[in-house]
């Protein structure tokens, strides 16, 4: 219940998905939060869902590749609940589209959400969270960020392989000022983002070979995840990756 008591925490990409799953787990864990996103009816619908339920949530409009959001979001969080304790880097995109047939707007768009996103909300959660005392920041990279992909998502990996060494090098340089810094690698996630191939039997068919448990993992599977990064119960684990992949890189 109390696991983030007293916590106010910043989740991009909050308005669904994973994003919105961590912003409930928090609330119920006693944390107060703020979920940022582009897509401002389906944020709001979660900030309202939480409140209902007695939570303490504000929805922002967060463009992570908007420098000007980040700073913006990062005065809600202190204004609103005081503070700022935890950043979690979740708001991503995926491209599908094998390397010669990618163009350049759109490897600069992804790199732009995924890279250069997670870049801008530590460069501005740092300050806040060194007024706090400390803090933890959890960067959603991907199973993709370890190894590489068969499917045309050449791009995608590649931010998320950043994303990964973003991560350590964060760690390091904020170990002493308490700032720690994890990576999250999730595998199949049942979210929007793959609902093209969950709704696609024979496509869907074929990524289950590759899948040990043989089914994608949920948003709160993650969810749990992130949390115990978040919390003080990992106190001593920075630059650390964490694999929820239900086993499908350890063949
Ligand atoms: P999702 O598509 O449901 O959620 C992604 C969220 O990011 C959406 O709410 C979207 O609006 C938001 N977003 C996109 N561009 C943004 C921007 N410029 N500024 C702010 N927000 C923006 O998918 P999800 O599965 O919940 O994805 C969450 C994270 O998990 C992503 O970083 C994704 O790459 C990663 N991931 C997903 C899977 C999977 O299989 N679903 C697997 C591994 C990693």
């Amino acid at each position: 219940m109390d696991r983030l008591a007293g916590k106010v925490a910043l989740i991009s990409g909050g308005a669904r998905g994973q994003g919105a799953a961590e912003g409930r787990l928090f609330v119920r864990e006693g944390a107060a939060v703020v979920l940022g996103d582009v897509l401002d009816d389906e944020g709001k619908k979660v900030e309202a869902e939480i409140r209902a339920n007695g939570g303490r949530a504000t929805y922002v409009h967060l463009d992570v590749t908007r420098e000007s959001d980040w700073q913006a979001a990062v005065a809600t969080a202190v204004k609103a609940y005081g503070k700022l304790d935890i950043l979690v880097n979740n708001a991503g995109v995926l491209l599908r589209a094998k390397i010669e047939n990618t163009s350049e707007a759109d490897w600069d768009r992804i790199m732009a959400i995924n890279v250069k996103g997670v870049f801008l909300g530590t460069k501005h959660a740092i300050p806040a969270m060194r007024q706090a005392g400390g803090g933890s920041i959890v960067n959603i990279s991907s199973t993709a960020g370890l190894v590489g992909s068969p499917g045309g998502t050449a791009a995608y990996t590649a931010t998320k392989g950043a994303v990964r060494l973003f991560t350590k090098s964060t760690a390091i340089q904020h170990a002493r000022d308490k700032i720690r810094c994890n990576s999250v690698h999730p595998g199949p996630i049942a979210t929007d983002m793959i609902k093209d191939v969950l709704e696609n039997a024979a496509a869907w068919e074929q990524r289950m070979r590759r899948l040990p448990m043989g089914r994608p993992g949920t948003v709160d599977e993650v969810a749990y995840g992130v949390l115990y990064l978040a919390s003080d119960e990992a106190s001593y684990v920075t630059g650390s990756e964490l694999v929820i992949d239900g086993g499908t890189t350890a063949e």
